[in-house]
């Protein structure tokens, strides 16, 4: 990727947010992530410097090189994927701006856990499997409110600031629409949340139609 090549990818895609927010009439910003678990942090600098200052990795280890790698820019870093139960610590010493990819009452308990030890909070994201993918995770469209309740009242140190979704793997944009449509009423239910994360590179534009208020952005970014 070249600079000019950042630049313009960039410009892009904020202007197609932008056209998305303006549809649903929302006064609200959309936030972008850029996701760079494919990128070198070379191309993330190129990014950085066209513009770009919140970026997610979905592995523990290569946001932690990452971070290192570049230690002197202010990025705002934010991790969306699975996280094992034995890389809990390593991500908390990594103090991501939010955590998106909180998937299930068993990881709330331990995370809270080790954040107590650490006497640290962090920011959380409940992921919800609104599209009910074997593949996917995040917990059941059904249990979502209560679930967020209870980790809301349970678990002190861990800040829920709304709920994430990955869209229906589909070319059937009526199933994407129904799963972003899943996920927005659960957020509206959800008392004090206020980030609803969804729509990737092939799906963005939908998904702010419904409701997203940050969208991670990949592969349309780094090309
Ligand atoms: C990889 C990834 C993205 C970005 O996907 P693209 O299709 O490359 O835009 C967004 N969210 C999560 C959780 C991811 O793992």
């Amino acid at each position: 990727m070249t600079n000019e090549n950042a630049i313009e990818n960039l410009d892009k895609i904020i202007t197609k947010i932008e056209f998305s927010r303006l549809q649903v009439n929302n006064q609200k910003i959309v936030q972008l992530v850029a996701i760079s678990k494919y990128s070198t942090a070379e191309d993330i600098k190129k990014l950085y410097e066209s513009g770009q200052r919140a970026f997610g990795e979905n592995k523990v280890q290569d946001l932690k090189t990452k971070q290192e790698q570049l230690e002197d820019l202010p990025i705002a870093w934010h991790f969306v994927g699975t996280l094992q139960k034995n890389k809990i610590n390593n991500l908390i010493d990594l103090n991501p701006i939010l955590m998106h990819s909180l998937d299930s009452l068993e990881l709330a308990e331990e995370l809270d856990k080790k954040l107590k030890i650490k006497n640290k909070k962090m920011n959380c994201l409940l992921q919800i499997n609104s599209a009910y993918e074997d593949t996917k995770s995040g917990v059941n469209p059904e249990n979502a409110v209560n679930l967020y309740e209870e980790i809301q009242e349970k678990y002190t140190n861990i800040n829920l600031k709304g709920v994430m979704s990955i869209g229906a793997h589909t070319d059937n944009n009526e199933k994407v629409i129904e799963s972003f449509q899943v996920t927005k009423k659960i957020f509206d239910k959800c008392k004090g949340s206020t980030i609803c994360s969804m729509g990737m590179s092939n799906d963005f534009e939908t998904a702010i139609l419904h409701g997203a208020s940050m969208v991670r952005v990949g592969s349309a970014l780094f090309k």
